[in-house]
């Protein structure tokens, strides 16, 4: 949405980073364009939250809520706007511990190098996107469900909501190559999961392995089909441990702002209406 380059990393010819509005709700997947957006992988924390501000400004939101991510199964409800963060005095941590987050309110973000970013966006009747989620999918999160409990944490709070879901920049089958052993448990666990590397060795497809869950339990979804080994513009963990982590990033249409004036104009066209 704006038009010039979206970080002072970026090199001068690279592009801003583009927003995709589903529903509206707008989302987007990082570049390396854009700097290492974790906390934890030893970068400056103020150089780390100062490229979040700026990510938020880009996305016309007050900020993005992380997680401090554990490879679990815990899918975690947040609303309200996302913790005020000062690039002087920054929080050492993400605070919410989950490897999923689903809102109507608050701009959500999921951090990678090589495990899936995956997006979810939940389409009411009226076609208007009533809640988001970002899901963290690396072999754990695809063989312990974080996936399938994210679509059910969507569900329960949006019974009549279709799902839709977009797999962002991860390691593909080619080139994510596992030890035999490995390879065996995971496709014991989850059918069909087990590949070839681009090379002949044991690899495991995560991407394809996600979406077979997420289909099975009719949801629409959407590979933005990156390799983040075999790409330069973004971070992997495989090819260049010291590459830090981009992010998936997905805003609810109900931010806190939208929420702010909906309030004010309920209170100016209803003077004498208590407040609740
Ligand atoms: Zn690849």
């Amino acid at each position: 949405m704006r038009t010039e380059a979206a970080s002072p990393e970026a090199h001068g010819d690279t592009p801003a980073l583009v927003w995709t509005e589903t529903a509206g709700a707008r989302w987007a997947f990082t570049r390396r364009a854009e700097g290492n957006l974790a906390l934890h992988v030893g970068d400056e924390p103020a150089d780390v939250l100062t490229r979040r501000v700026r990510l938020a400004e880009s996305a016309g939101c007050a900020g993005f809520r992380f997680m401090d991510q554990t490879h679990s199964d815990v899918v975690v409800g947040v609303e309200g706007e996302a913790p005020s963060i000062s690039p002087e005095t920054g929080t050492p941590r993400d605070p919410v511990s989950a490897d999923a987050m689903t809102s109507s309110s608050t701009p959500l973000g999921v951090l990678v190098a090589d495990c899936l970013p995956v997006l979810f966006i939940a389409v009411g009747p009226r076609g208007e996107a009533v809640r988001v989620a970002a899901a963290h999918a690396g072999r754990a999160g695809v063989l312990n469900g974080i996936l399938g409990k994210t679509v059910e944490a969507l569900r329960s709070a949006e019974p009549e909501a279709q799902i839709r879901a977009v797999i962002g920049p991860a390691v593909c089958a080619g080139c994510y190559e596992v030890p035999e052993e490995m390879a065996a448990d995971a496709e014991h666990a989850e059918p069909g999961i087990r590949a070839r590397t681009r090379w002949g060795s044991p690899s495991l497809d995560l991407k394809g392995a996600a979406r077979r869950q997420l289909e099975r339990l009719g949801v629409e979804v959407t590979d933005v089909g990156v390799c983040t080994v075999a790409s330069s513009a973004h971070s992997s963990h495989r090819r260049d441990p010291g590459s830090g982590r981009i992010a998936g990033l997905i805003v609810p249409p109900a931010g806190p702002s939208a929420a702010a004036a909906r309030a004010w104009h309920a209170d100016a066209e209803n003077p004498t209406e208590e407040r609740a």
